[in-house]
């Protein structure tokens, strides 16, 4: 039972995902089981688990990893969760507190819009179709972005899964994420929907979902909307 303190956030997040349902084309309330909600809590496996290959040898090297100071605050190393082969890969910035706690990456409030995203918006289903992983791999401190030294740390193992995956697209979640896999400062408000590459691999830069979240306006939900009606266009879909 909600404390009454509680309800109008959760009444803001019902309206929100009305809105969300309205936005694509919704006109009745999809059940929960056909929504999939809770597939990351759920159904998340451990790519590692499906796909002894590359990936595997990436998450082996990795290790008990120490190689930065996020180590010493984490819980739990979030590698990474979905289809070791699929043609989409989604990169975002770093794990929150429930990634840190159950170890696979958007589980927590902006997971659940992602997957929304991926199932509801773009009709595929995420842990076949997609694979998800962050810039680092071990949670910043009260969720502050990570530091360049962090980043500089974890980027060579987001190669190395990128490198093992080869898919056809990669979404690049927010700024973070955008500005690590180009390599520049990426002014994200200005180049969203943009298209570039990442080694040889088509690369969409668009909005966090934590981000639309917080800023959960017609324009920023129609922004998503069509970066990804241009990620499926590509993907054939
Ligand atoms: N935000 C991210 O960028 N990554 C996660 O895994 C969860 C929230």
């Amino acid at each position: 039972m909600k404390s009454p303190t509680q309800r109008p956030a959760l009444l803001q997040e019902l309206k929100n995902y009305l809105l969300f349902l309205k936005d694509y084309g919704y006109t009745e309330i999809p059940q929960l089981t056909e929504l999939n909600l809770d597939a990351s809590k759920k159904t998340v496996k451990s790519a590692t688990q499906n796909n002894p290959g590359r990936l595997q040898d990436v998450r082996e090297e990795l290790g008990d990893c120490s190689r930065c100071k996020l180590s010493e605050g984490r819980n739990k190393i979030v590698f990474g969760s979905g289809n070791p082969n699929a043609d989409l890969v989604f990169v975002g910035e770093g794990p929150g507190k429930d990634e840190d706690e159950q170890g696979f990456p958007f589980v927590g409030r902006a997971g659940k819009k992602l997957t929304e995203i991926i199932e509801k918006g773009m009709g595929l289903n995420r842990e076949q179709d997609t694979y998800i992983c962050n810039i680092v791999k071990c949670r910043p401190p009260a969720n502050r972005d990570p530091e360049s030294d962090e980043i500089s740390a974890c980027k060579p193992f987001l190669l190395k899964q990128l490198q093992a995956i080869r898919p056809k697209v990669i979404v690049a979640l927010g700024k973070p994420a955008s500005s690590t896999l180009l390599g520049r400062n990426v002014p994200i408000t200005k180049e969203r929907g943009t298209w570039h590459e990442f080694e040889g691999i088509k690369l969409m830069l668009t909005f966090h979902p934590a981000y639309l979240l917080r800023f959960y306006t017609v324009e920023n939900r129609k922004a998503i909307h069509d970066d990804m009606k241009k990620v499926l266009e590509v993907l054939g879909k």
